[in-house]
């Protein structure tokens, strides 16, 4: 077949899976790959990346059916590795990447003559003006997808909408990494705005030491006050990071809101993070945690395994690592809830593999992050070849349509297991029981309420735990 047909082919194929698979995949796997050839009802498609022959197994049926239904035969899909597309893909990302840092450096240096370098400074001076930390450099998943678009929206058009734009997750998710590209992107397009990124503690400690300082007198007291609220009244953009420390502190939350107040009303953009929603900030006065809620709440969950995979599979780019695929598949398994522990592991793995000049394989890296056999992973696989044996059906009836009472009760009985003992999305838990996410949901909220009232079934669940936990 023709080049010019084989991409046409390929472009309505991916009109088609755009909408079916699951975005992180589409984006990171599907969507650089290379239509090659067209031949005997075979699809090929190139990849670069190592890993994408092993991720796209999963997504093959979907793939050929796509195919086979723009081509309105039965078409097979297949994907390969190509040595040579991957040298082209580093080639090409490290020449992006030496462009964009001389481009960011440079409009650093245009400013340094400006006035609003100072907030440029500022951010930097508390040494978390991490250059690392740009929209570019976070990997997006169905975890963080909103809290990412909307970060990128209150960016384009700072106080406008979503103000203020409260941003929450547990630790070691990326607020941090968002808050500070807000104000990198801000600072880099519109270098005229004013923008001061701040911890919730320092301006806690600031607010003491005004207050401490001005102990003596009167007067100095007001001028020490009024220098604190000039310093962060006279933001365009004001990020404030981890606001929930000021949980409880009476003076500090009344400054806050009167803060938040002078800046809102004057329509300057504020974004908060916090490790918990306004609705748990337990000690905190309604007219403030009122303020936190009048914009835009947006959640950041931890990140399923494709995300974790993408996010070792950028690192390892970015820092010329060759990390192997098993490898990156086994350490995104163990770090499976905080990615500055997944971060943290990758450094130690690479540096250690460096110094000591040994070559990355799980053997190696198991041993380095001192991994213990026993610390048992759970999968998703595993939980099924579980349930199936305990209710004596097969695994292949589970995945499949099978609508037959005892297997539709075992694989709901294996939905909920999934989902209440690994971290994976409803998604991904589909594709593994070959169903819609909805379907997932429905199976899963099925069994939670049945245990409520059926004693039987909560004691078998019991017992399946056990099994799957020892
Ligand atoms: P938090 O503030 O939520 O505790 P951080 O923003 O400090 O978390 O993130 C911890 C580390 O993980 C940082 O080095 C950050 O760059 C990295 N990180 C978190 N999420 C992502 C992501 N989606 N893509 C790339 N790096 C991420
Ligand atoms: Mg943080």
């Amino acid at each position: 077949m023709e080049d010019e047909l084989i991409k046409q082919t390929w472009d309505s194929v991916l009109a088609i899976l755009k909408e079916t698979i699951v975005a992180t995949t589409y984006e990171t796997w599907i969507l650089p790959l290379v239509p090659h050839s067209f031949e005997d009802n075979c699809f090929c498609a190139l990849t670069g990346q190592n890993l994408a022959v092993q991720i796209l197994q999963k997504n093959q049926k979907e793939i050929s059916k796509a195919l086979s239904n723009v081509c309105g035969k039965d078409v097979y899909f297949k994907v390969v590795y190509d040595e040579q597309l991957h040298k082209q893909i580093e080639k090409n990302k490290q020449k992006q990447k030496k462009e964009e840092d001389k481009e960011f450096i440079k409009n650093l240096e245009n400013r340094i003559t400006s006035s609003r370098y100072d907030g440029l400074k500022q951010m930097q001076s508390d040494c978390r003006l991490n250059l690392k930390y740009k929209f570019d450099n976070f990997v997006v998943g169905a975890n963080n997808k909103f809290a990412y678009s909307v970060a990128l929206a209150v960016a384009n058009d700072p106080g406008r909408q979503y103000n203020p734009l409260f941003i929450y997750g547990g630790s070691g998710l990326g607020k941090t990494h968002l808050l500070q590209a807000i104000g990198h992107d801000i600072l880099f397009k519109k270098p005229k705005l004013k923008v001061k990124y701040i911890k919730a503690e320092e301006f806690i400690n600031d607010l003491v030491n005004s207050l401490a300082k001005g102990l003596d007198k009167a007067s100095d007291k007001n001028k020490k006050m009024n220098e604190f609220r000039n310093k962060y009244r006279s933001a365009d953009v004001l990020l404030i990071d981890d606001i929930q420390l000021i949980e409880g502190k009476e003076r500090t939350e009344e400054e806050m809101f009167n803060t938040f107040e002078a800046l809102h009303n004057t329509g300057k953009q504020i974004v908060f993070t916090s490790d918990r929603s306004p609705d748990k900030f337990e000690n905190t006065p309604d007219r403030l945690k009122t303020r936190f809620q009048m914009g835009l709440l947006a959640d950041i969950q931890v990140p399923d395994i494709e995300t974790r995979m993408a996010i070792l599979t950028k690192l390892s780019s970015d820092n010329n690592v060759k990390m192997p695929s098993d490898v990156i598949e086994f350490l995104a398994s163990v770090y499976n809830k905080n990615v500055r522990e997944l971060e943290g592991a990758f450094n130690t793995v690479s540096a250690y593999t460096s110094i000591n000049e040994l070559p990355i394989t799980v053997d190696i890296v198991k041993k380095i992050i001192k991994y213990s056999e026993k610390r048992k992973t759970v999968t998703i696989d595993g939980i099924i070849d579980i349930v199936a044996g305990y209710y004596n059906v097969s695994v292949d009836d589970i995945k499949s349509p099978n609508r037959a009472s005892k297997t539709a009760n075992a694989r709901q009985t294996a939905i909920y297991l999934a989902r209440e003992l690994t971290d994976e999305s409803f998604p991904y838990i589909g594709e593994c029981f070959n169903r819609k996410h909805t379907t997932i949901i429905h199976s899963y909220e099925k069994v939670q309420s049945d245990i409520k009232i059926n004693r039987n079934l909560a004691n078998e669940i019991n017992e399946l735990k056990e099994k799957i936990n020892s």
